[in-house]
């Protein structure tokens, strides 16, 4: 099947409130040109090199995510292109994703990522880290990021269960995060979590954005 076909099946599955991001890593200019032209513009990527490679080969009206892990000296290579910063994981990165969205005059949106799958290879938070990162004085002064929301990676299991839990888990701490510092604040209201072999458990479990790349694209060969 296309991937045309393929986006279709996948929004009738998935309710219009919630965001497809289209995970589009390893895939050419002519397969993410298919989706947009079906009227796709959610586009995520994980490697900087790659993200400001395709991007100027595409229309501007793509909304960019940045899906991956940020390295704090690739930061300033995306800030002009990026819509969404799935995967902060440091106080570090967030200083610098300010600093230079400030150089811009921009206000960059991000997510703060969240360590919830048992594998030890998974990037991202805790719930203490975060609470002692949004309570620094240093955190105080960031005028040009906004936190819209959490993230986070299940465990590659088959085993729903496990998946299901660490899915509560990240919507959990999102309300406890919500209730604590962002009560007043409507632009905190994402939690992405779910692939393509997750994303139903996903949303039952509250996911308000998903990345999805296989079920779209196809299986990918890296
Ligand atoms: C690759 C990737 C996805 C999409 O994975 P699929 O299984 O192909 O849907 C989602 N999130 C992140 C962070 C990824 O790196």
């Amino acid at each position: 099947m296309g991937i045309r076909e393929n986006l279709l099946l996948l929004k009738k599955d998935i309710p219009d409130r919630i965001t497809l991001v289209a995970v589009s890593k390893t895939r050419t200019i002519h397969e993410i040109m298919e989706a947009y032209e079906t009227g796709h513009r959610d586009f995520g990527e994980n490697k900087v090199q790659e993200i400001i490679q395709k991007q100027p080969l595409l229309p501007a009206d793509i909304r960019w995510h940045f899906i991956g892990h940020l390295q704090t000296n690739k930061v300033k290579y995306i800030t002009p292109i990026i819509s969404l910063i799935h995967g902060v994981d440091s106080l570090k990165l967030l200083a610098e994703i300010n600093r230079q969205a400030m150089k811009l005059n921009r206000i960059i949106p991000c997510l703060l990522q969240f360590h919830i799958a048992t594998e030890e290879s998974k990037f991202g938070l805790d719930l203490d880290e975060v609470e002692a990162m949004l309570k620094s004085d240093l955190f105080r002064t960031f005028r040009n990021v906004s936190i819209c929301g959490v993230m986070g990676m299940a465990t590659f299991t088959n085993d729903t269960s496990v998946v299901r839990r660490e899915f509560k888990s990240l919507a959990e701490i999102f309300g406890n995060l919500k209730a604590e510092f962002f009560n007043s604040q409507e632009s905190f209201k994402e939690i992405s979590m779910g692939m393509t072999g997750d994303y139903q458990t996903a949303i039952e479990e509250g996911a308000t954005m998903v990345r999805i790349g296989s079920a779209l694209f196809g299986e990918r060969d890296t």
